[in-house]
């Protein structure tokens, strides 16, 4: 069957390099071969988050890690900042794991600002935050300086901050923004394959994680640190992973940062001017568009045109295309296309070319 390619929100489009990489041959996760491997990506890992803290690496999805830092580091009650499908997930997720937690709910479509994180955690209830960057269901950036500059006036209060559909595309300052645990899974931006994750936890994550009693033991924040200064992960990792993210790191650095956040701020603009071409509005509130992918308003808000979304998803998948229809309660009233990972303009042209085509016979 011809491969459709995927302009999704994840997973992403992986290249045949990247798949040549996982195809790497087989090393034991104990032995110098992967304690190499492990140590010549962790300044490049650093290097990404701009931080002197260990990276670690999970063999899991971002929920592994999201669920872990819960575990890890809540004892008082949470405060789940949520603003979307993912980020009100992780309310639910944090009472599954048995934890006090609270809402911090704001309109779909809209960001989470400074000031209401402020008034809820001048309450002196909570001891640690969730917070998702880029809220990957609605194409909402939240302004993370403006929510991390709070970590001054709140220092006893763990940021733990989801940055799965942005790492890698906007530059995240881990030691300059203060945060306390920043995380991602390597599907969306990475342009790897789904099913491993990495983060960072500062030091003050570490010195709380050992408080706390029953944080359990696959994501022990503790094992990751006493494992990655050995260049090892507390269990048997996903070898073909860490080779492809090797590839990938080195890609990125080739690349160079800088041009890589200009590469996906530029396909983004053309997804935007796509979108108004067309007479869409975007469902993201103006000022808080994702960079990375677009949620394009189809009747979940007033004004801008609607189409038939599975249609224009059918039309545009019958030139070799995969676009998403829209998530959770916007499914159909939105539709999302990603540009996040490897895409270019020449390939964001290519998509937008099939599109265009597909609005023509709707
Ligand atoms: C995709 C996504 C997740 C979930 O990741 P899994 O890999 O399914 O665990 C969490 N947060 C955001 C912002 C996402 O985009």
């Amino acid at each position: 069957m011809a491969h459709v390619k995927l302009h999704i929100p994840g997973p992403v489009e992986v290249s045949e390099k990247t798949f040549k990489a996982l195809c790497s041959p087989m090393i034991g996760h104990r032995g110098q071969g992967f304690k190499d491997l492990y140590a010549k990506i962790q300044p490049q890992l650093q290097q990404l988050l701009s931080t002197k803290q260990l990276v670690y690496l999970s063999t899991s999805s971002a929920w592994g890690v999201m669920e872990g830092a819960i575990r890890n580091l809540v004892s008082k009650k949470v405060l789940n900042c949520m603003c979307g499908a993912f980020s009100d997930k992780w309310f639910d997720v944090s009472k599954k794991c048995g934890k006090q937690a609270d809402a911090l709910q704001v309109e779909w479509g809209s960001p989470i600002r400074g000031e209401a994180i402020d008034k809820k955690l001048a309450t002196g209830e909570f001891d640690a935050l969730t917070i998702i960057h880029n809220e990957t269901s609605t194409g909402v950036m939240s302004p993370l300086d403006e929510i991390a500059a709070l970590k001054k006036k709140y220092p006893d209060v763990m940021f733990i901050v989801d940055a799965v559909s942005s790492m890698t595309a906007v530059p995240l300052k881990f030691d300059e923004l203060g945060i306390d645990v920043l995380l991602a899974g390597t599907q969306k931006a990475f342009a790897l394959p789904p099913g491993a994750a990495v983060f960072a936890c500062s030091k003050a994550a570490l010195a709380k994680a050992a408080t706390i009693k029953d944080r359990g033991y696959y994501f022990d924040f503790a094992e990751f640190q006493k494992n990655a200064e050995q260049s090892m992960t507390p269990s048997t990792p996903s070898i073909p992973h860490i080779y492809a993210l090797s590839s990938k790191l080195d890609e990125f650095f080739a690349e160079g940062l800088e041009n890589r956040y200009a590469r996906h701020k530029k396909t983004n603009q053309m997804t935007r001017d796509w979108a108004t071409k067309h007479g869409f509005t975007l469902y993201a509130d103006k000022g808080f568009e994702s960079v990375t992918l677009t949620c394009v308003n189809n009747g979940a808000k007033p004004g801008g045109r609607t189409v038939d979304v599975a249609k224009l998803q059918k039309l545009t998948k019958d030139q070799g295309f995969l676009i998403d229809g829209g998530y959770g309660k916007i499914k159909g009233t939105t539709f999302r296309v990603s540009n996040m990972g490897d895409e270019t303009e020449a390939t964001m042209g290519q998509l937008f070319a099939a599109m265009d085509k597909a609005m023509g016979q709707l």
